[in-house]
């Protein structure tokens, strides 16, 4: 593997790099780095979202140009206002030891001639959506005549958006002699076509299969009757209370819908679509960027480029047309370095097309279950058990201790945690301990249908190890299989969370297992396995603690809208009340006042 130094980059940018602690180039940067260094030529360069692809002409363009000049000497066109200040941003910091350097971002919804005035005091690389560039170029506002680079970036989907035109009267502006290089992640026809009408002889890079999706990413679906589709929504969330996801819709109402519901029941989630002003997306995708949202909800086009590291899940509310475009969404997690699960929630007419997304992306999904409600309270209940665990204590608390001690004088320790956690636990479970099986059973896909539906002869186990300790699903089977000596499908059902999982085997396997892992220790810990109070797969409320007193007409389920409020309390993302009021009925809102579950401040992820 070769290093940034061996590449040719100079010593500004390499102190940069080491700020921002690149270790090494991606595929893309270490192929094309060189050739745009070495040579002036012009380059279509064909890669994944997430492979660094801003570096891998940053870099080469910022030692390129020359900043003692004030003349502007590249430019970057990108589809949208979002990505040129991604792109604006990540080159000012690639730039950040380059003396003089001036990067302007140049993009509708802002103030034009502000835009203008930034250009004048001498930009040496203009970062441009198609359309306000053509704009401030017929007004004179900008001089593109002497570029030595031009880049289109995301062309794709720049093309996708229908700006040939923009492009091809933009780059009518530049002299002839410029080199232009083309990034994209796929190369439909269109893309051809500016290569050879834009372009002389392009060097072409390929990274990977253009069609493979990132490796990180594992792909998940979720067979569920397409009337439970919200319903699905909420129990994925509520089974990962870390969730911070981007979930696809394909219409920009049902991007609308999904967000209002997801809020009025308490999550904190938002909608980014296009028939936002350009004013409520940037809102929407700061809070995005903040973790103040933890589920965004988006059409294909506003999601396009959004650059947010750390998205653990996306969600395929619906499958899209093209099988491209899932490869496109599924591309918004698993990014630099890290680790993502893409689930598809789907209707049984849809599942075949499960099967020709894998043929094109040569992965398998794996066929989940939609975690039942008895599952999800274990899984919040330990994730809270996990955060009071880690929490750092707030000494502000003290004065207040010795009447909280009395209040509790006479309480155990034992008996202070039951009640402590059933603040918390008695929420999820008044809601869930009625809730139905979400899950279809998929006859078509063979022996993992039977698997599901054989749940009498199981033990589910709750394990002490999770995603922070390197475990996705896969290594944690492989581990299990291997330490406990099983065959191919005898440990199953493995679902990996944060710092804990879930797994199951046969009955018959239960005895081994659980000798096995007494005092068992791997890499220095104890791992601790124990037998889960749900069976997986299926439902087995019946631990009612009200002996049944509760308000029955509360349990009743009366269609989508009811059972919609009656979920509102109990998310671990509750937000405000109010919120989740402002919009329901009267009866509704009486309802939620009645309800058990009690108000409690937005919890934030971090
Ligand atoms: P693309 O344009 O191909 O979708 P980006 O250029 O937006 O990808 O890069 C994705 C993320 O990876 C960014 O946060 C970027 O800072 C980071 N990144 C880029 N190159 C490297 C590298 N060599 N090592 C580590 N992280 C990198
Ligand atoms: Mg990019």
């Amino acid at each position: 593997m070769s290093t940034f130094k061996e590449l040719g980059l100079n010593k500004d940018l390499l102190a940069a790099i080491n700020d921002l602690g690149f270790e090494s180039p991606s595929d893309v940067q270490a192929k094309a780095i060189p050739i745009l260094l070495e040579k002036d030529t012009d380059l279509v360069a064909l890669a994944q979202t997430g492979t660094g692809k801003t570096a891998a002409f940053g870099f080469p363009m910022l030692q390129k140009i020359n900043v003692e000049s004030r003349t502007t000497q590249g430019l970057i066109l990108s589809p949208t206002r979002e990505l040129c200040l991604q792109i604006t941003n990540e080159l000012k910091q690639y730039g950040n030891y380059c003396k003089g350097l001036n990067v302007v971002a140049i993009y509708g919804g802002a103030s034009i001639s502000d835009q203008a005035k930034q250009v004048k005091r001498g930009a040496q690389i203009i970062v441009a959506t198609p359309g306000r560039m053509k704009d401030m170029i017929s007004r004179n506002m900008v001089d593109i005549s002497k570029i030595e680079y031009s880049v289109l970036d995301e062309a794709d989907e720049m093309l996708n958006m229908g700006f040939y035109e923009d492009i091809t009267d933009i780059l009518s502006h530049t002299p002839e002699d410029k080199s232009t290089w083309l990034f994209s992640a796929t190369m439909p026809k269109e893309v051809a076509r500016i290569a050879r009408d834009f372009m002389h002889d392009p060097i072409e890079i390929t990274v990977g299969n253009k069609n493979e999706s990132t490796n990180q990413v594992s792909h998940e679906y979720y067979l569920v009757n397409a009337r439970d589709r919200y319903q699905a929504l909420k129990r994925l969330a509520d089974a990962n209370p870390d969730i911070f996801s981007v979930i696809f819709c394909r219409t920009k109402r049902d991007t609308q819908k999904v967000a209002e519901n997801l809020i009025e029941d308490g999550y904190s989630a938002g909608a980014l679509h296009g028939d936002l002003s350009q004013n409520q997306r940037d809102l929407v995708m700061k809070s995005f960027r903040n973790k103040q949202i933890q589920m965004l909800v988006a059409t294909d086009v506003a999601a396009r480029g959004i650059d947010v590291d750390d998205i653990t899940h996306v969600i395929n509310y619906q499958l899209p047309d093209e099988i491209e475009t899932y490869t496109h969404r599924s591309g918004r997690t698993g990014r630099a370095g890290k680790t993502g699960v893409s689930m598809v929630i789907v209707s049984k007419s849809e599942v075949r097309k499960i099967k020709s997304i894998e043929r094109i992306i040569k992965k398998e999904f794996e066929k989940k279950e939609i975690p039942n409600g008895m599952e999800i309270c274990e899984v919040q209940l330990m994730s809270l058990a996990n955060k009071v665990h880690h929490t750092k204590v707030n000494h502000e608390i003290d004065k207040y201790l010795e009447s909280i001690n009395e209040l509790f004088s006479d309480t155990d320790k034992d008996e202070l945690i039951k009640k402590f956690f059933s603040v918390e636990f008695s929420r999820f479970f008044n809601y869930y301990q009625k809730a139905k099986d979400l899950n279809v059973s998929d006859s078509s896909r063979g022996h993992e249908g039977e698997r599901s539906s054989s749940s009498g002869n199981e033990t589910r186990y709750f394990i002490n190890v999770g995603r922070k300790d390197g475990y996705d699903w896969m290594k944690l089977k492989d581990f299990l299989k291997e330490v406990l000596e099983l065959g191919r499908d005898d440990v199953f059902k493995v679902d990996v969370k944060d710092s804990f999982s879930f797994f199951n085997t046969d009955k018959e396997n239960e005895a081994k297992v659980l000798a096995f892992f007494t005092d068992f220790k791997h890499e220095g810990r104890f791992v601790n396995v124990e037998v889960s109070e749900d069976k997986g797969g299926r439902n087995r409320g019946g631990k009612r603690r009200d002996g049944g007193k509760r308000r029955r007409r509360d349990d009743k389920p009366r269609g989508e809208r009811r059972s919609r409020r009656s979920d509102s309390g109990f998310s671990g993302r509750r937000s405000d009340r109010k919120s989740s009021e402002g919009s329901g009925n009267r009866k509704d809102r009486r309802r939620a006042e009645q309800s058990s579950v009690s108000d409690r401040p937005r919890r934030s992820r971090r």
